[in-house]
């Protein structure tokens, strides 16, 4: 009997039309797929690192050569603007191949440390390898950059890699299949599946050596579970409730451009979106008026000239909805926007605003990731703090303030793995910062040195030349007691007395 081959269906959420077909990878060839990463891994992970970083410069080189192609199909598969295309998905991309190539030696290279005295005469260091086969799972909202930048961490740390692209975005993920081909990375190295959460499922079942998720805190909770069965270790980038803290000393024009853009690029659907405002209770209104002319300046569609997309997902206009009702229903009141009873049935959702919102409701608890944005309004920088640091979530926050000082205090007592002190988001695209969340938003770090050093494997080494027949804290032990307790007097106390540690380790040599 024939299987009949399933195909993932590429829809253009900004017109609806169908776009592409993509076979998804059946769920029987799973195992095969392991076979073949764990094949490949021994000879990859033997390339010295110069080595494997050839092949991340050669995929450079083919992004750069079809970066009009690649924003075109991003932004056909997602809706967002091509700009942004270029500047959040293909821009981090470039960025963190550039940050690898030049930091892989330094940061995985063995590295030489301390040795306490009682283990006189030896070397320590640590050597990192990798870990085997690295499985990603990547979501839809910045379906390039998510994907790309956690794989060819893993591939210069010496792993090889089995990437799931998001099922909402197989167009993408069938680019990114095709770009590590043209690249010319070995049979086996990096290999790019098909399909939704089914196939997402087998393959956390199927043993990998580490695995790196980035998406919702429901599926996020799934896979460390099925991950704690083998105790295989993960990273987990999930979702955020980002918090942007308006002082009235801050530079109101600038925090409200910043805003708009902090909530509604990427039509909201960002993991550290300013998914809620709070603005010093002197300047509220000037900054929501502020706003407000912001967001009625912009344009929607996904011309070169447009600053909105659509959005990707088409369940994810439900949770804006639901949401949005549930905040009207209570009292909030729409500052610019439409009510959900207005809005068309296309992925264009209207940009709102609204005030008069509750800390207890979903809008402010929940992630919403959408064009929805609430302004509340605050009376004390304790207030603000509580405030921010009141959801589940710890992922990203920004402060804004023309005190530094204040700003800077501020920011520290925020419970998130990051914070952006008068702009937004932006932490994110540095490489040398860590990136990661807190609380619901994730466990683990990457980007920076940690991006590399999560897919190793950290090996303690001491080092002996074995020329001595005995150490002093072998047998035997007879005689040694009140030497070792003149030793550790000498040695430990705040001023080392050197003669004591001297004589007491010789004394113990004697004896050895
Ligand atoms: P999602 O959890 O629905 O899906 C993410 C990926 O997991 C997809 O590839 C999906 O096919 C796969 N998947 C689903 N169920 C699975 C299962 N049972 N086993 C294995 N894989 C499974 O998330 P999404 O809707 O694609 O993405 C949006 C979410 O991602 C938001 O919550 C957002 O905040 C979060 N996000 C986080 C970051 C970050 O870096 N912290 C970045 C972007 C997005």
């Amino acid at each position: 009997m024939h299987s009949v081959q399933r195909k993932l269906t590429a829809i253009s959420p900004a017109t609806g039309k169908v776009i592409a077909e993509i076979e998804e990878t059946p769920l029987g060839k799973v195992s095969a797929i392991y076979e073949q990463a764990r094949a490949a891994f021994p000879v990859w992970r033997d390339l010295s690192i110069a080595e494997r970083i050839t092949y991340l410069k050669k995929l450079k080189e083919v992004i750069l050569t079809e970066l009009e192609n690649i924003s075109a199909i991003i932004s056909d598969d997602t809706g967002k603007v091509k700009t942004e295309a270029l500047t959040a998905d293909l821009m981090p991309t470039l960025d963190a191949i550039g940050h690898i190539s030049t930091s892989a030696q330094s940061v995985l290279k063995r590295k030489r440390v301390k040795t306490p005295l009682l283990l006189f005469g030896k070397k320590s260091y640590i050597e990192y390898f990798p870990r085997g086969v690295v499985l990603v799972i990547s979501p839809w909202n910045y379906p390039f950059q998510l994907a790309m930048v956690p794989v060819l961490s893993a591939l210069a740390a010496g792993n090889t890699v089995i990437l799931k692209p998001s099922e909402v975005t197989p167009l993408v993920g069938k680019c990114m299949e095709q770009l590590f081909k043209k690249a010319g990375f070995p049979e086996g190295v990096v290999q790019v599946v098909h399909g939704g959460k089914e196939l997402g499922a087998a393959l956390t079942k199927e043993k990998p050596d580490y695995i790196f998720f980035t998406g919702s805190v429901k599926t996020g909770k799934i896979i460390q579970e099925q991950a704690a069965k083998d105790l295989i270790p993960t990273t987990l980038e999930l979702g955020g409730k980002d918090p942007m803290i308006v002082f009235a000393d801050a530079n109101i024009e600038r925090a409200a451009k910043g805003a708009v853009w902090a909530a509604f690029t990427n039509s909201g659907q960002v993991c550290m979106s300013a998914e809620r405002i709070y603005v010093e209770r002197p300047v509220f209104r000037k900054f929501v008026e502020l706003v407000k002319k912001e967001v009625e300046a912009l344009r929607h569609g996904i011309e070169e000239n447009d600053d909105v997309g659509s959005m990707t997902f088409p369940a994810q206009r439900e949770i804006v909805r639901q949401q949005l009702e549930e905040a009207l229903a209570e009292g909030a009141v729409i500052e610019t926007g439409k009510p959900p009873h207005e809005w068309d049935d296309g992925m264009f959702l209207p940009l709102t605003v609204v005030s008069n919102v509750q800390q207890r409701m979903k809008i402010i608890q929940e992630e919403t990731f959408g064009p929805l944005l609430p302004v509340i309004p605050f009376d004390s920088e304790e207030e603000a703090i509580k405030y921010a640091n009141d959801t589940e979530y710890g992922l990203n926050a920004s402060v804004w303030s023309s005190d530094i000082g204040k700003a800077r205090r501020v920011a520290s007592k925020l419970i998130t793995g990051s914070v952006v002190i008068n702009d937004a988001i932006i932490s994110f695209v540095n490489q040398s910062l860590p990136f990661g969340g807190v609380k619901k938003s994730g466990i683990g770090r990457y980007h920076g040195n940690a991006g590399l050093l999560i897919f190793c494997h950290e090996k303690a080494v001491v080092e002996d030349l074995g020329k001595r027949i005995s150490e002093v804290y072998w047998y035997p032990y007879k005689g040694k007691y009140p030497i070792y307790l003149n030793f550790f007097k000498s040695y430990f106390s705040e001023k080392k007395d050197w003669v004591g540690i001297v004589k007491s380790y010789l004394k113990l040599m004697k004896k050895s």
